[in-house]
């Protein structure tokens, strides 16, 4: 949850006056208070040196003023950061993909969030390319250490028949005809599987053959399943993925 404004939208220019991009307050103090611009009336700063390059001057999204807004129905509360191509795969992106791109981060309401995550979700997991035998196993074993750790901190108000039944389920788990009180405890104290690791995110990402492809279907599969009216100026399905195409697209 943002508890103050997201974008302050400050004006970045060229010791020219030309118009780079759009910086957070906290962005363009950094600038002032290392000496290398000026303040320019309220919300602007002037660099005092000669930049290389313009910024993100021809490319309208980086230098729109944006809106603290819900971009799928305007909401100006309740607001979170969503990324448009789920975190899980973005964060093994090539640096080249995840360096100064804020373009795919837009902001919604939590009413909006929560509906689009449960679509993204069925998504992610259509994805997944854990064998179902192995998911399986995950899920024996997350089960039977919950059953020890049942068994070993509340024995006292589990009933006698219940107890048997438990163990005999244990004992099968660790392939023993019976399992002792110490067997029981070690299982309970065994650190839990994750159903999913992240490395079953990362071996998605890491078989993808078009990364610019992927980012922009997420990005099209959000404004299909949202259909946003208050899309940022210049934000766009087709907006460079990479930093090497954006600044391709600035003509760098
Ligand atoms: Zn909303």
């Amino acid at each position: 949850m943002l508890t103050s404004t997201h974008y302050s939208n400050i004006r970045m220019l060229s010791p020219d006056g030309i118009l780079m991009c759009r910086l957070s307050a906290r962005r363009a103090r950094w600038y002032l208070d290392h000496g290398l611009a000026s303040p320019e009336g309220e919300d602007a700063i002037r660099l005092t040196f000669e930049p290389n390059g313009l910024g993100a001057n021809g490319h309208t999204f980086y230098t729109s003023a944006h809106e603290d807004q819900c971009v799928v129905c305007g909401r100006p509360d309740a607001l979170s950061r969503h990324h448009c191509v789920p975190y899980c795969f973005r964060r093994h992106f090539p640096d080249d993909y995840k360096v100064h791109n804020w373009h795919d981060i837009v902001l919604l309401c939590d009413e909006c969030h929560n509906g689009y995550e449960v679509v993204a979700q069925s998504v992610k997991n259509s994805l997944l390319k854990v064998p179902a035998d192995e998911l399986a196993g995950r899920k024996n074993t997350l089960r039977a250490i919950k059953v020890a750790h049942t068994l070993a901190t509340h024995i006292d108000r589990i009933p006698t028949d219940k107890i048997v039944e438990m163990r005999q389920y244990l004992a099968e788990f660790l392939g023993l005809d019976t399992v002792t009180d110490d067997q029981i405890v070690d299982l309970a104290l065994t650190d839990r599987p994750c159903l999913l690791s992240d490395d079953d995110w990362k071996r998605i990402v890491d078989d993808l053959d078009d990364i610019d492809g992927f980012v922009r279907w997420w990005r099209q599969h959000f404004v299909d399943i949202m259909e946003p009216r208050y899309l940022p100026t210049g934000w766009s399905v087709d907006s460079p993925a990479s930093r090497k195409e954006f600044d391709q697209c600035v003509g760098r």
